[in-house]
């Protein structure tokens, strides 16, 4: 286990204090700088900054940063919720380490697609059958891990076959925490 002890911090913002989103910061006493390019190969959508020994990441709303002493994440609606998710980033980062020797190290930086690159390959019907007003909302919200391919039901459409290749290239979907894959 490479993560065996750390403090945690749950606080609001400084750049909104008293607001209803919670952040959670574990101050660790090792250096996590060699996980990072194996969370790099297993984590969809991560930016990894070899300069800066740090790896950011979306999963459903938060906003996650993975730095040498530091785990972070932000965005919680509770207190509770943002605890929770700090521990299961932790667990994430100590079942990578425990895989490693499964996985080749990938040392390159990777920019997230935009919505507009993610709004191109899709059917732009504005069908709403995701639930969303249109097909340019739904593709924030991907970009975002708060939709997944799976919310379109056009994509599952016969004609839409290369469109939903294309999209499962570039697209994050986030694991569940504690899974690495
Ligand atoms: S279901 Fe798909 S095609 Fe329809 S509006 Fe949503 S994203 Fe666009």
């Amino acid at each position: 286990m490479l993560i065996e002890r750390f403090d945690t911090e749950i606080f609001t913002p400084p750049c909104d204090p008293g607001a209803a989103r919670f952040a959670a910061r574990a101050r660790l006493m090792v250096d996590i700088s060699e996980v990072l390019p194996y969370l790099n190969a297993t984590l969809r959508g991560a930016v990894y900054l070899p300069a800066a020994q740090a790896l950011t990441w979306k999963k459903g709303g938060h906003n996650i940063a993975f730095h040498a002493y530091e785990i972070a994440t932000s965005n919680a609606e509770e207190r509770e919720e943002a605890e929770r998710e700090l521990r299961g980033l932790i667990e994430l980062v100590n079942k990578t380490w425990d895989r490693r020797a499964e996985i080749t190290p990938d040392h390159q930086t990777h920019q997230r697609p935009t919505p507009m690159a993610v709004y191109k390959s899709l059917p732009h019907t504005n069908c709403r059958m995701c639930g969303e007003p249109t097909c340019y909302t739904f593709a924030f919200k991907l970009c975002a891990s708060q939709r997944t391919l799976d919310d379109c039901p056009a994509l599952r459409q016969a004609e839409h076959a290369e469109r939903l290749a294309e999209l499962r290239t570039m697209v994050i979907e986030a694991p569940s925490l504690g899974k690495a894959d």
